[in-house]
């Protein structure tokens, strides 16, 4: 999301006469985009501030948007002196006039610094300008905020209440992202199957965009099994645009720490709703989120939790230590976990989950499947894509020329290694593509 977010901040500033770099030291403005999800992502904005103000001169504006400027605008004023701007994350739209307000500022002599952490009445993307189009693939936020208030987690308070985006803005947006080239849209939420942009639902409009002609491949993510219905179940059974991979985080396999966690559903739940996928669309690729270590687990609860792993097989999975949040309920539980064990349990938890991700990657060498090419390697005529279950494919090309044919469409390619975290490919022959050879896949 923050992706997509940041991509449209460069939208807002293009017509303002802003363009991109890729290096802080060239540009006039730097903009941290921030996520405030755990405690080391939001300090890293601490430690990059500090690297920027280093190579800050005279003219150079600082922004600090996203998450942890939505939650520690002052805190963030008070540590970087230096910084000119804080942006929340539904208030970025108004970039071109705060930008302004803080140079007035800055040239009266006043205090040059402007903060705007509001949740306005209007939403930011009705504000929001045509998005540009890099690549066959995009994002589409489709659904934000959330009302769910698990008791570990922070996006209830930084982005605010759930919102949907109305279903005829969606439709409008991706059909032009699809004008301008994209084949692949994956849709966009911190809950994003609550989607009610309209009665029939987050299926209802996967059903919608599987009608616009030259959109082959649909995503959405990240989901919550309480909002698994079975309109949803029955779309990835239905329709062919919808790949075969869905990210469904369950957090924990012990039905103790589900209920202190707020999820209100239990294991047994998630395992029905898995049952059900499978039985829909029987080669579906699962990713969940777990974290270890949250207020109150035992190593029995951790045990459950391994448990359900291995019950539900994923093709890969995020796993992380549970961080404390402030002002989120379990930040304040008493039966918080030593840090010691935390990590002890994670490294179980990452060791079960790649075992389960090679053997998912080994199970294709041979096969032969569709690749979406999206991406450019290092060398000219090597390409990187996406499998339908989301795995990352290498393949090294006979010639530039041919890499160029490839880019941007769905080919078939014969999968020759698997790895960690990729596929290495080669193109077959009868397709019109001779390859040389399957490149050494980078890990992803
Ligand atoms: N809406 C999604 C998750 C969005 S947050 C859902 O309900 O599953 C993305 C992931 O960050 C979560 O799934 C969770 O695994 C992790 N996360 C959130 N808060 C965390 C915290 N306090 N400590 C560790 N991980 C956390
Ligand atoms: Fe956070 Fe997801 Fe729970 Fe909402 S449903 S509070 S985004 S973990």
């Amino acid at each position: 999301m923050n992706v997509y977010d940041s991509a449209r901040m460069a939208d807002v500033l293009s017509p303002e006469g802003y363009v991109e770099t890729k290096v802080a030291d060239d540009a006039d403005l730097v903009i941290l985009n921030t996520c405030h999800i755990r405690e080391k992502a939001a300090e890293k904005v601490y430690s990059e501030l500090g690297r920027l103000r280093d190579s800050k001169d005279g003219g150079k504006m600082i922004a600090v948007a996203g998450c942890v400027a939505q939650a520690e605008g002052d805190e963030i004023l008070r540590r970087a002196p230096y910084v000119d701007l804080v942006v929340g994350p539904q208030s970025y739209h108004r970039l071109p006039a705060l930008i302004a307000d803080s140079a007035l500022d800055k040239k009266s002599a006043k205090s040059s610094r402007v903060v705007d952490t509001e949740f306005p009445a209007e939403s930011k993307f009705d504000f929001l300008p045509k998005a540009n189009v890099n690549g066959p693939s995009a994002f589409l936020t489709i659904q934000e905020g959330c009302d769910k208030f698990c008791a570990f987690c922070v996006v209830p308070y930084t982005r605010g209440a759930e919102y949907s985006r109305p279903m005829h803005a969606v439709l409008d947006e991706a059909k032009q992202l699809v004008e301008d080239g994209v084949v692949d849209i994956t849709l966009l939420g911190q809950n994003v199957n609550s989607y009610h942009g309209d009665e029939s639902g987050l299926s209802g409009l996967i059903w919608k965009l599987s009608e616009i002609g030259g959109l082959e491949r649909i995503r959405y993510t990240t989901s919550h099994p309480r909002d698994m219905d079975d309109q949803l179940i029955a779309a990835h059974r239905d329709i062919p645009e919808l790949m075969p991979y869905l990210h469904l985080p369950v957090q924990s396999g012990s039905d103790a720490i589900l209920a202190r966690m707020n999820r209100q559903h239990v294991a047994e739940d998630y395992l029905d709703i898995i049952e059900k996928l499978k039985m829909a669309r029987p080669d579906l690729a699962l990713s969940s989120d777990f974290i270890v270590g949250h207020p109150g687990e035992t190593e029995e609860d951790f045990a459950a939790t391994l448990a359900l792993i291995e019950t539900v097989g994923y093709a890969q999975a995020y796993s992380f230590k549970y961080s404390k949040r402030p002002g989120t309920p379990a930040s304040d539980m008493d039966d918080q976990v030593p840090e010691d064990i935390k990590s002890e349990r994670l490294a179980r938890l990452q060791g079960l989950l790649n075992q389960q991700q090679i053997t998912f990657n080994n199970n294709f060498v041979g096969e032969r499947i569709p690749v979406l090419f999206d991406r450019r390697g290092k060398l000219p005529d090597q390409l990187a894509g996406r499998s339908p279950y989301m795995q990352a494919v290498h393949v090294t090309c006979m010639d530039p020329i041919q890499a160029d044919a490839m880019f941007g469409k769905v080919v078939t390619v014969e999968i020759t290694g698997a790895h960690a975290n990729s596929l290495s490919a080669s193109v077959i022959k009868e397709n019109g593509f001779a390859v040389v050879g399957a490149m050494e896949a980078a890990s992803a």
